[in-house]
């Protein structure tokens, strides 16, 4: 263990905080994803006022933790130790600790270590604490303009063709905007790859460098962005991939009819259309209008009041 001090406490500017003390428990802090401004106040403090800060790799840490001024034990956490690091950090919880765990950047456990050690802790009766914060998974979908009523966090793509193939077919009719992880040497032929299993006129967005100095989000259908990745140089910094739901394709508009009869009989048309929707991933507007065409067209369907 690295760093140690006894003093508890963070700097924002010029001033120093004084950090209240912490009931012991295992904390989940979420760090920034790029912008060290992204942190908050919760998060300072529970860092400041730790027994232990758990990081994946102490020495990225040390950069967030110095520009706050915290100067508090550090101890390593990753896949690589945690057969040996967990079990020390489960008994100083046991002993009465407070643990804080972090990653190299965003919320711990997302595609980052920690899933095991929150496992063990919940197996023991000890506290687990979220300290929520930066996603970068959530921060590329908000951007993205594609439906966020419903998502599916797929982390990142098998490398091996098969494998990947396999994957994405597995999720093509997942009725959700898709978020995946990616490395910038692959994108272009991930694209490529989703643009051929999911189809290329799927709607998608690229978050890269998101908070940082080269933020950049690009939006258009699969093929046009594998298009745009194939032709241009291999980009740089860190990617995510979001992919929007599939439209309905011609077989399935029988199906959302029945789908939406069914659910107009049970309640308003404005609620059958909203629900359609959230099971559908379909769009709202566009289903409440297929209804009201529905009953125009005498489909047995009941008035807005749902009763008749
Ligand atoms: N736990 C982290 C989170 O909650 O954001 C994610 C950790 S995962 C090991 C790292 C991946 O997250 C990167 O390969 C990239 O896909 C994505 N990522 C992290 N920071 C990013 C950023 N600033 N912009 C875009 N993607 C980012």
């Amino acid at each position: 263990m690295t760093g140690e001090s006894s003093k508890r406490s963070y700097v924002i500017g010029q001033t120093e905080i004084s950090a209240r003390p912490l009931a012991p428990a295992l904390y989940l802090v979420a760090t920034p994803i790029g912008n060290l401004a992204d942190i908050t106040l919760r998060a300072l403090e529970t860092l400041a006022a730790a027994d232990i800060v758990a990081c994946e790799d102490t020495r990225v840490s040390r950069v967030l933790l110095d520009r706050y001024g915290i100067r508090r034990r550090t101890t390593a956490y990753h896949e690589h130790n945690a057969g040996e690091a967990g079990p020390k950090l489960i008994a100083a919880l046991e002993a009465g600790q407070s643990v804080a765990l972090i990653s190299d950047a965003g919320t711990p456990l997302i595609s980052d270590p920690g899933y095991r050690l929150v496992g063990e802790a919940l197996d023991r009766a000890i506290r687990v604490v979220p300290i929520p914060g930066p996603s970068a998974a959530l921060a590329t979908l908000t951007a993205s303009g594609l439906p966020s009523d419903a998502f599916l966090f797929a982390g990142f793509l098998p490398v091996k063709t098969g494998q990947r193939l396999t994957r994405l077919e597995a999720l093509k009719t997942v009725p959700a905007t898709l978020i995946f992880f990616e490395s910038p040497r692959r994108l272009a032929e991930t694209l490529g790859a989703m643009a051929e299993a999911l189809g290329g006129t799927r709607k998608a967005a690229i978050g890269r460098e998101l908070t940082k100095t080269f933020e950049e989000m690009r939006t258009g259908t699969l093929q046009s962005l594998a298009d745009h990745y194939a032709a241009a140089d291999t980009p740089k910094g860190e990617i995510v991939i979001c992919v929007g739901p599939p439209e309905a394709t011609a077989d399935e508009p029988a199906d959302i009819d029945r789908l939406l009869l069914s659910l107009a009989a049970e309640m308003p048309a404005s609620k059958a259309a909203a629900e359609a929707a959230k099971m559908t991933g379909g769009q709202k507007q566009a289903l409440y209008r297929r209804l009201l065409e529905l009953k125009n067209a005498g489909g047995d369907t009941p008035g807005e009041n749902g009763r008749g």
